[in-house]
């Protein structure tokens, strides 16, 4: 068997900061699922609004909970559009606390359903992306370095994000000038990261190779830690991205999951 490793990667938070885009998105989704929740948003609100939404970011597992956010804030701002329970006197640290539970009940206040609204988001995005492109990609950045981590890298690599792949592949190419094999892109519709990371390791040309996954969000590596399937995983939590300060103190205590900064990612990678 030879050596040599194998790198699962994030996308969202570990190479892109994708957090102006998919909020602006956002916005805009909303404005066509709810006209008139946003009848009376103006812009210094839209503005507010695209700035809370920095803070949330952490608490975001699949873009379309961009959009629940969204309306969430300006319901908060406006009790007039009001239609959930939650909204009177939340403030922005109650979401980040207890997004998990506000979710399911958002959802059922408001009556939605996740397709609809992960269809309406991946449209939008479609639609600014084929009427703006620079705009769109200009909406985006990456982390300083990450990009030629890995261009520069010889490892068996793999992107396995919960963006929908085509977007994924569009910002590779357009803003890091990378030609990522798109085969090697698992996105939105190909399983939880768990089931994908399975896959992976159980590919024959993948055998004796050594496995990294490379994450920005703490409980999408406790997932993996449930897992006894996957425990030849060496686990990662980027100190950049989307996580919050608590979050990285919480992994430290883990043995299992190493802490890594923007030099250690460009080293591990090579
Ligand atoms: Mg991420």
């Amino acid at each position: 068997m030879g050596g040599g490793d194998l790198y699962a990667l994030d996308f969202d938070g570990v190479f892109c900061d994708s957090c102006g885009e998919s909020s602006l998105s956002a916005v805009k989704a909303a404005k066509v699922r709810w006209p008139w929740v946003f009848e009376q948003v103006d812009a210094a609100l839209e503005e507010w609004i695209v700035e809370q939404m920095h803070t949330l970011r952490p608490v975001i597992e699949t873009g379309y909970e961009n959009l629940l956010l969204v309306r969430l804030l300006v319901e908060i701002k406006i009790p007039s559009v009001r239609k959930s329970s939650v909204a009177d006197g939340l403030s922005i640290q109650d979401i980040l606390e207890n997004w998990s539970k506000l979710l399911p009940t958002l959802m059922d206040e408001w009556q939605e359903d996740r397709e609809s609204l992960v269809d309406l988001f991946g449209r939008v995005r479609d639609d600014w992306l084929e009427n703006d492109l620079s705009g769109w990609i200009g909406a985006n950045r990456f982390y300083p370095g990450t990009a030629d981590a890995l261009k520069l890298s010889s490892s068996e690599l793999y992107i396995v994000t919960t963006k929908q792949s085509r977007f994924t592949g569009a910002l590779l190419k357009e803003l890091a000038g990378v030609d990522f094999p798109s085969e090697r892109i698992y996105g939105l519709g190909t399983g939880p990261k768990v089931k994908v990371l399975q896959q992976l390791q159980e590919m024959p040309q993948h055998q004796g190779l050594t496995l990294h996954f490379i994450e920005d969000r703490l409980a999408t590596l406790k997932n993996v830690m449930k897992e006894p399937a996957l425990d030849k995983w060496n686990l990662y939590l980027v100190k950049w991205g989307y996580n919050t300060q608590k979050e990285r103190e919480e992994a430290g205590d883990i043995p299992r999951i190493q802490l890594i900064d923007l030099p250690d990612f460009s080293k591990q990678l090579k």
